[in-house]
């Protein structure tokens, strides 16, 4: 054991310097960097004074109270609520997301098992509340651009459906959904609609020429914007916000049958920090609208030098119409196989070069359609400062890689001779990891992911999540004793 704390925290600094940096614009996904030290510094020394805060009681630590009414009010002007707009800061996307879930069930009154409608493009969180909550997920298949059909959305409403999710803009492609018209033919049915703005609720207010999406919008029923994605807040930190305070009050648990003390919570945690909600509600009073249209702006320029950059590579192209500061890059289907490039091994090859890009497996619509795999870079305000360097980086990988293949997932498995038609052994997942390079022990992830995607690719859903389980529970097993 060691007592000393200035060596504790060395370590914790070596650490550190091992982690992808999250800083400087090479991590394109994940980290949203505004290249601002004065945020990041004002953040810090709001997080240190509520460090000792529980965050569970405002009636005890009124400055929690204090702070969340001022971002929900900051949050509500933005987004284009009036009075009527109501709201929570939670932990984060997928918590606003599970709320907005919650919230809905608990005033669902239609017939039959509840259900959630949305397109296959929604966030993962919503698969994930589906599952919490015991809701059925209904997705509607999207085109090969990314982009909702509103018609194929509108005709599956129903009296089961007890919310419908849209996405501004979806995660996987940057597509903004027809808000508009779906939200309209959700309030004639009655029908809560949710608009997932995690993504974009702090940048696209400032982004041009889009067709109204946000709290405005005739029969959007709540909201979720992350301050922790372009709010340039720490982690932690997203509001849900949502019309009519009746609705809600579903969202909240309370309950006074315990021998304990009386319990109100309107998130998912008991206590909690109030760290990242103090950082936010700073950085928001320091920044005021201004300030966040001002790092709009390096954010739309990188992205319209990287759109047409990318289109200009062979073998590559940016998939749809991307309305914000986030890209889908595909292999370019017009070209032949020679001249194509894969975009995981793109990917694989841009982190062998120090730029982290995130990869997005291919895709199994319900109705059969298959959509591509695809490459995701996120775009903050330093991208602009890296420009140079990064435009130099994707056209070299992308030489690199041209004309080559991702090694057949199917081959591999037949190779194997492993058949996953009906239970998998735990066994036999750690020798397709094996084949794959990954040895399943601590610390030997695989040097290349695109075998690791292909492979996700090409097994049945439930088995590759099964199999990524259990890579990323071994990763913080406890030490051997
Ligand atoms: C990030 C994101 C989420 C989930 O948010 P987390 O903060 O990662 O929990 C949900 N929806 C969209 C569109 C997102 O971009």
């Amino acid at each position: 054991m060691d007592h000393d704390a200035q060596h504790i925290l060395e370590t914790l600094k070596a650490l550190r310097a091992q982690d992808a940096p999250t800083h400087g614009g090479h991590v394109m996904s994940y980290v949203y960097d505004s290249g601002r030290t004065d945020l990041d510094s004002l953040a810090a020394r709001a997080m240190e004074l509520v460090q000792p805060v529980n965050g569970l009681d405002p009636t005890m630590f009124g400055s929690v109270a204090h702070m969340e009414r001022e971002l929900l009010t900051f949050a509500r002007e933005l987004l284009g609520g009036d009075h009527t707009v109501t709201g929570t800061a939670t932990s984060g996307g997928t918590e606003s997301c599970l709320l907005a879930v919650k919230t809905a069930r608990a005033n669902h009154r239609g017939a039959g098992p509840a259900r959630i409608l949305a397109p296959t493009s929604i966030h993962a969180a919503f698969h994930k509340a589906a599952d919490y909550f015991g809701l059925a997920l209904d997705l509607v298949p999207v085109g090969h651009d990314g982009e909702l059909d509103p018609e194929r959305l509108i005709e599956r409403m129903g009296p089961d459906t007890a919310l419908v999710v849209l996405s501004a803009p979806s995660y996987p492609h940057g597509a903004l959904d027809p808000i508009q018209q779906v939200a309209a033919a959700a309030l004639e049915r009655g029908i809560d609609c949710h608009v997932d703005a995690c993504f974009g609720g702090w940048i696209l207010p400032f982004w041009e020429g889009l067709p109204p999406w946000d709290l405005a919008v005739p029969g959007v029923t709540s909201l979720s914007a992350d301050l922790h994605k372009y709010g340039y807040a720490p982690k932690g930190i997203s509001v849900l916000l949502t019309k009519n305070k009746q609705r809600q009050r579903g969202q909240f648990f309370a309950t006074t049958n315990w021998p304990g003390y009386p319990v109100v919570n309107p998130t998912l945690l008991g206590s909690k920090s109030a760290a990242p909600l103090a950082a936010a509600w700073a950085i928001t009073k320091y920044l005021g609208t201004e300030g966040y249209a001002a790092l709009a702006e390096p954010c739309k320029r990188a992205t319209s030098v990287l759109i047409e950059q990318i289109n200009g590579i062979e073998g590559l192209r940016v998939l749809g119409r991307p309305i914000g500061p986030l890209l889908a890059v595909v292999r370019d289907p017009e070209v032949d196989a020679d001249s194509g490039v894969d975009p995981h091994l793109w990917a694989d090859a841009l982190a062998a070069a120090g730029w982290h890009v995130q990869m997005q497996p291919g895709y199994r619509q319900p109705d059969g359609s298959w959509l591509e795999r695809t490459t995701h870079l996120t775009i903050t305000p330093v991208t602009e400062s890296v420009l140079p360097e990064l435009c130099t980086a994707l056209e070299r990988c992308a030489d690199s890689v041209r004309g080559s293949h991702t090694p057949d997932s199917e081959q591999v498995l037949s190779a194997l001779g492993i058949d996953f038609a009906g239970v998998p052994e735990p066994g036999a997942l750690q020798q397709v990891l094996g084949a794959l390079g990954v040895s399943g022990e601590r610390g030997a992830l695989p040097r290349e992911m695109a075998p690791l995607l292909g492979l996700v690719e090409a097994l049945p859903r439930d088995i590759s999540a099964q199999l990524l389980i259990d890579l990323l529970a071994s990763l913080v097993a406890p030490e051997p004793g």
